[in-house]
């Protein structure tokens, strides 16, 4: 499988990246910046070559990810998964009067609008992918159902992806391509910290069964195990 994942640097998306050349895939792994926070995939695409191939994508610059989108069309007819997984954690704000409005807009052009952007350049290539699916990497923080009252721009932003996420399940399923908005558990990385009870090597592990079609669930909203989550 081809596969695209965004944020593929560090955190998730590098353990995503490494389970999927371990299972033999070939990564097309967007990163913003490939320096110093790029050293593991760095070293991922020196220990497997023909595996990774590193594709300079910066999700809140519509220019990168159509520049990103021509390098990829170039060399592949189409691609079968995209794993939305690049998004910030700013503010921690636990009161709306230390919401700042900023960040808020910050947080919505990465986490919301950055999937957005993706998926509309990339959908050519989707499309024309064997059994294309859309992991877009959202948390239990945006549902509804367990809204705690905190880290505001954060949660509505996933809140708001997981809507997205719905839009485009119904828009591409008459193309065959199967979207799921996915709560990774929380992981220990830079974001999720040390005391996180999670690996984020086994989210990698579960997410790609999910991709693989190797586990299937019916809600949209979903868990790394494939488990259902309130919306
Ligand atoms: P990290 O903070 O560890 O990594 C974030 C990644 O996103 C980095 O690779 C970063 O790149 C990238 N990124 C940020 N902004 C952009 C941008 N504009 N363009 C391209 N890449 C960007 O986060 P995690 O790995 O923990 O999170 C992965 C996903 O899982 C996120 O969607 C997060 O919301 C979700 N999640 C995580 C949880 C956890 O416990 N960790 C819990 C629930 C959900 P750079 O190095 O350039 O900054």
């Amino acid at each position: 499988m081809n596969l695209l994942i965004t944020g593929a640097n560090r955190g998730l998306g590098l353990a995503l990246a490494n389970e999927a050349c371990e299972r033999g895939h070939h990564v097309l792994a967007g990163v913003r910046s490939p320096g110093s926070s790029a050293e593991g995939l760095l070293a991922l695409a020196s220990a497997f070559p023909e595996k990774v191939t590193i594709v300079p994508l910066d999700v809140t610059d519509e220019q990168s990810v159509r520049y990103a989108y021509e390098q990829v069309a170039s060399r592949y007819d189409g691609i079968d998964g995209i794993i939305n997984s690049a998004a910030i954690l700013l503010g921690r704000e636990q009161k709306l009067g230390e919401l700042n409005l900023e960040q808020l807009e910050q947080s919505f052009q990465t986490n919301l609008f950055g999937p957005i952007a993706v998926l509309k350049h990339f959908l050519p290539l989707l499309v024309n992918g064997e059994k294309p699916t859309v992991i877009n990497i959202s948390s239990e923080a945006g549902s509804f159902a367990g809204a705690y009252g905190g880290d505001y721009s954060y949660a509505m932003s996933k809140s708001a992806l997981n809507m997205f996420s719905a839009q485009i399940r119904n828009e591409l399923a008459p193309q065959g391509v199967l979207v799921h908005a996915l709560h990774p558990g929380w992981i220990r990385t830079d974001m999720g910290g040390d005391q996180a009870p999670g690996d984020a090597a086994i989210s990698a592990k579960g997410i790609l069964d999910i991709v693989e079609r190797k586990k299937t669930a019916d809600a949209l909203f979903i868990d790394h195990t494939a488990a259902p989550m309130p919306l």
